[in-house]
């Protein structure tokens, strides 16, 4: 079976907004690890001006930390970096992307829509971040449902079923990731949401800011509104999670 780790890859604090995690996955089994977002990056850590810039660093409140960095947390449990065959992004924001390069031989699979607002050169991407030449598999829109969502079967070679499933707004090709262990799954919901309360509330300070942020703000709530629904109706099926709650990770076992 596969396992899932969960690894905060990052830190960033904009007060008066309580700090965020950088919450990405590792997915171990006997066929390979693949990576679920990448966090702040090494590279981003010893030269934040130049990878990141002050200005977004300010904004966004980004913290530089070489032991938060996915590369660092993988090395910690007994892995080494080039056993990383494979990241899946939810999105291209840099907060999700400053890792990337540190696992510059792995196949990166991102939703097409998001691979060609990339490619257009699009204000919120940091194209320092793919200079390394990532090795791009792009998924276009596939017929297949899952629990009413459209899902793209992502090829990693691993024992769980990985799936890319749509949640546009917060980017044009943003894309929750859902792997399945065992009997239920494990949906990693990216920016969707901010903070979790967003389930639940729509007058929360952070709502302000989650709205700002997206590109298209009406797919945005439409999406938010199906993953209340899904988290309502199929609590006891999926987990779903998101980059930024800290109080989402699991506990300790
Ligand atoms: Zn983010």
């Amino acid at each position: 079976m596969t396992r899932i780790h969960h690894l905060n890859c990052g830190t960033l604090h904009a007060p008066p907004n309580p700090a965020a995690s950088c919450h990405c996955l590792l997915l171990e089994d006997a066929n390979g690890l693949a990576l679920v977002d990448t966090g702040i990056g090494l590279h981003d850590v010893r030269a934040p001006l130049e990878r990141i810039g002050q200005p977004l660093i300010d904004m966004a409140g980004f913290q530089f930390h070489e032991g938060q960095t996915a590369v660092r947390r993988i090395e910690a449990l007994g892995f080494r970096a080039a056993d990383v065959k494979h990241v899946v992004l939810t999105h291209a924001d840099p907060d999700h992307t400053g890792g990337l390069a540190d696992f510059p031989h792995a196949t990166v699979h991102v939703s097409e829509e998001e691979r060609a607002a990339l490619a257009r050169g699009h204000w919120r991407y940091l194209q320092v971040h793919f200079a390394h030449g990532p090795n791009w598999k792009t998924y276009p829109a596939s017929s297949g449902v899952w629990f009413g969502m459209e899902e793209r079967r992502v090829e990693l070679g691993l024992a769980a079923d990985v799936l890319l499933v749509p949640l546009f707004g917060h980017t044009l090709g943003h894309c929750g990731v859902a792997v399945r262990q065992g009997g239920r799954w494990a949906l990693h919901v990216g920016d969707a949401y901010y903070l979790r309360v967003e389930l639940e509330r729509d007058d929360h300070p952070v709502s302000a800011l989650t709205a700002q942020r997206a590109d298209d703000n009406a797919q945005r709530l439409e999406t938010l509104g199906r993953l209340r629904r899904l988290a309502r109706d199929h609590a006891d099926e999926i987990d779903v999670f998101g980059y930024h709650d800290f109080t989402e990770f699991p506990a300790a076992p």
